[in-house]
């Protein structure tokens, strides 16, 4: 086996791109392993949910804003442009009991490393019902991103349902508003999880509503979305209404099924646990950034601040044990 990184750096977001320009900066020769193309059932891309944004407008240093894939282009760049060594593949297994540490990719390879960094982001959660994966994968008006996809000429003038009653989904069903007829937001329960700020945000719109103790059972319609079967959750009543679009807004999933049996300690969500305001990790040496270990912020700039930390703790972590 070749000789063990200094520092591996697994998931290509704004977290891991940072924490890649600054541990290639301080010399530590850093790998990235950046993951390949899938769907869940939208596209997961090297690059991370950024990848299926359009503007981003609150990022500071680009005034008249950037696209999503623009902007971590750049980070890439900046990333390679400094000596990161770049892989296009998978960590499906890490051995975190042994050291160095061993991380096997999916094409079969292993590669070792003294001080790993995990900044593989988070997903957004599905429903699960056939015909909206169907149609999700289809693009056919089921969407997981209302900011991403919510502005397509397909959307105006629709009835829109948002489904979840957090402040992702507030503030999807708020930015929906712009667009179309009316928000329908179906919420399971009678009272939204929301903050009251965001709750307010959205019920001050005129054209929006909530459909209070209701599921979603099934989506209508061939290549396009048409309708909704609702159930109330109270009363087992079924109903259907029309609609131009379904935007799922019911929380994320962190990207750590590949850290199963590795002995790092997860949340009670399933995200990556720091121990403290840093990076570190239960494990000596292992350090997370980004959304795999945030699930309150979830933005491109705490994201790479995360980066920068991990890559920061990495550098020290490695120079007091005496590994660089
Ligand atoms: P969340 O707070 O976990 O809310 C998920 C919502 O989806 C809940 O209302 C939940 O219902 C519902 N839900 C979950 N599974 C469902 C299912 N299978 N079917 C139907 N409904 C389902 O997730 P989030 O809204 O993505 O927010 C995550 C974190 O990011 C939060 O800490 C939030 O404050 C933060 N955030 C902040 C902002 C902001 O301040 N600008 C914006 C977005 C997110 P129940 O309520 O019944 O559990």
């Amino acid at each position: 086996m070749a000789e063990p990184h200094k520092v591996v750096i697994i998931g290509s977001g704004p977290a891991g791109w940072t924490a890649s320009i600054y541990a290639a900066r301080a010399n530590l020769d850093p790998v990235c392993v950046i993951g390949v193309p899938k769907s869940n059932p939208a596209p997961v891309l090297p690059g991370g949910q950024l990848m299926l944004t359009t503007e981003v407008e609150n990022y500071p240093g680009f005034p008249d804003g950037v696209t999503g894939p623009d902007m971590m282009d750049k980070f890439r760049k900046q990333a390679e442009r400094f000596g990161t060594q770049v892989i296009e593949d998978d960590v499906v297994k890490c051995h975190f009991d042994r050291k160095p540490f061993e991380l096997e990719l999916a094409d079969g390879q292993t590669i070792q490393a003294h001080a790993v960094v995990i900044a593989t982001g988070a997903t957004a959660n599905w429903i699960g019902l056939d015909n909206e994966m169907r149609l999700a994968r289809a693009g056919g008006g089921v969407s997981a991103c209302a900011v991403c996809d919510g502005a397509l000429p397909n959307f105006r003038g629709k009835r829109l349902a948002v489904v979840g009653g957090g402040d992702t989904a507030m503030e999807e069903a708020t930015y929906l508003t712009k667009f179309a007829s009316t928000v329908s937001v179906i919420h399971r329960r009678d009272e939204l999880r929301a903050s009251k700020v965001m709750q307010q945000r959205f019920l001050g719109k005129p054209n929006a509503e909530v459909l209070w103790n209701k599921v979603v059972v099934d989506v209508k319609g061939d290549g396009y979305i048409e309708a909704l079967e609702l159930k109330d959750t109270q009363t087992g009543e079924h109903s259907t209404i029309e609609v131009g679009g379904l935007f799922i807004a019911i929380g994320h999933t962190p990207a750590t099924g590949f850290l199963k049996d590795s002995g790092i300690a997860l949340t009670q969500k399933g995200y990556v646990e720091l121990k403290t305001r840093h990076s570190a990790t239960n494990i000596d040496g292992v350090f997370a950034a980004g959304d795999v270990a945030d699930a309150e912020y979830r933005q491109a700039i705490t994201a790479a601040g995360m980066g920068c930390q991990a890559a920061l703790d990495a550098e020290r972590w490695l120079g007091a044990k005496g590994l660089v």
